[in-house]
């Protein structure tokens, strides 16, 4: 299961907010890895660089130089719409005779299609693919007579997750879809505000934390400070996975520290599956918080049994065939000095399509464990995600297909127990009725279509690739 995506943004009249901006991303760099890319404005114009790869590998001090203003947004892309190139890199900048922008999105929405068949019968030409260039034309094509009125407008006609932060050459907007399934939050840096995917992001920008942009509302950002335009949605559905795996442990959302909330849910784990144990660990580094919380209610002794790569990331090299049939192996090394004879109960974040869990008992057993014990702090995953994860097809979902004895089998472990509903609720401590909870239950916040599909609209015919030119785009 991979991350959705990060987004930043920042104004500040006393900082070099492309600067700023880069280390921002730099902290959100977990959402995702395949593009990067930032936009400033100066009162007049948008400037936007992007690249392939992670932040690092895409800025430079040259390239960082000519992004000059005193607003900016940011993006760090996972595709979970349209395909993994240059021309869906983010922030996407979008013009038509009256308006220019430039858009972050983290999220996915379900009604791509049907807005991009309308912008395009209006004559809107598409450049890239992902969902996020449909956002900016339905807000672009929005009757409205200010930005805001444009993206309240477009807001009541995008169905999906989306968290946006939006520049146009003069203010910069953020907002949030009426469920909030995405979180996004504001911070007070010196002279002005920043805007950040988690907390993590302001933290390391030395940013003071304000609050959380709520579910449906709008903010504009300018020379009179902060506008907040809230929206009237009741409901909500904050993705439970941003406690179980995306966000980091040292973010908070709606109030809640994840790290706590991640032992929590190691603790619920202890109690619903006990076990004869000698030794608990975590698969790191997304386990590492609930195997903690599993041992200390246990009180079986937590150890580092895998010792993760932390360098592995996206890479466009394959692996050799010999190295591919190691597996797991570029990315955990088992400690068999800690392991051999052990019983050992493993705690992991979650199963989804269940590739990667059977190499890893392997690789533990291999390494000296008598017994593993495997442990998921989410409970199984039988349906997609249609909001921003990538996830798999129903049927790649090894939960979907087999029974929990079958999955057991399956992936070669000693015994297999998931963390129920209620437990991950009560380990997050917050309502239910706060949660999307859709990939255990198959009710989904916002109706969706079952079969809907990632690069749908490259099949449209929006977005022809294009190869790799990372370029300065002046609008
Ligand atoms: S379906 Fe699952 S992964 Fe997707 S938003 Fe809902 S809880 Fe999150």
């Amino acid at each position: 299961m991979h991350e959705s995506c990060g987004i930043f943004g920042v104004y500040s009249p006393q900082e070099d907010v492309a600067r700023l901006t880069f280390f921002g991303l730099f902290a959100l760099q977990h959402r995702g890895q395949e593009s990067a890319g930032i936009a400033t404005a100066d009162g007049q114009r948008i400037r936007v660089y992007t690249g392939m790869g992670r932040v690092a590998n895409v800025f430079t001090e040259e390239n960082l130089k000519p992004l000059i203003g005193h607003m900016a947004i940011g993006h760090n892309r996972y595709s979970t719409s349209g395909s993994s190139n240059i021309a869906n890199a983010q922030p996407l900048v979008v013009s038509n005779e009256d308006n220019t922008l430039a858009i972050a999105h983290n999220g996915n929405i379900i009604n791509a299609t049907f807005l991009y068949k309308e912008l395009a019968d209006q004559g809107y030409v598409f450049h890239g693919s992902a969902d996020s260039e449909v956002i900016a034309n339905t807000i672009l094509s929005a009757p409205g007579k200010d930005m805001v009125e444009k993206i309240r407008h477009a807001m009541h006609r995008i169905k999906g997750a989306y968290s946006l932060v939006i520049l146009t050459p003069n203010a910069l907007y953020a907002a949030r879809d009426p469920l909030g399934v995405r979180p996004l939050c504001i911070g007070k840096v010196d002279g002005g505000l920043a805007i950040a995917s988690e907390t993590c992001g302001l933290d390391h920008i030395g940013a003071e934390f304000v609050r959380e942009i709520q579910p449906d509302e709008i903010v504009r950002i300018n020379e009179n400070g902060l506008q907040s335009y809230p929206g009237d949605s009741k409901e909500r559905g904050l993705c439970i996975f941003e406690y179980i795996y995306f966000a980091r442990p040292d973010s908070v959302i709606n109030g809640k520290l994840l790290y706590p909330a991640r032992q929590a849910m190691g603790a619920g784990l202890a109690r619903e599956y006990p076990v004869d144990a000698d030794i608990v660990m975590g698969v790191p580094d997304s386990a590492t918080a609930a195997a903690t919380g599993y041992a200390r209610e246990s009180g079986i002794p937590v150890v580092d049994g895998l010792i993760k790569n932390r360098y592995v990331g996206r890479t466009f090299i394959e692996p050799e065939q010999r190295m591919r049939d190691l597996g797991v192996k570029l990315k955990f090394n088992p400690l068999p000095q800690v392991l051999e004879g052990e019983r050992c109960v493993v705690v992991d974040d979650s199963i989804v399509r269940g590739t990667t869990t059977p190499s890893v008992i392997r690789m533990l057993r291999k390494a000296g464990a008598k017994e593993v014990h495997m442990r998921i702090c989410a409970p199984p995953i039988k349906f997609p995600c249609f909001f921003g994860v990538d996830m798999a097809t129903r049927a790649e979902l090894i939960a979907a297909q087999k029974s929990i004895e079958q999955i057991r089998e399956y992936i070669g472990a000693d015994s297999l127990g998931y963390l129920s509903i209620d437990g991950l609720i009560k380990a997050v401590d917050l309502p239910r009725e706060n949660f999307c909870l859709a990939c255990f239950t198959g009710e989904y916040p916002i109706p969706v279509q079952l079969e809907m599909d990632k690069l749908a609209l490259e099949t449209m015919g929006a977005g022809k690739p294009v190869d790799a030119c990372d370029a300065i785009e002046d609008k």
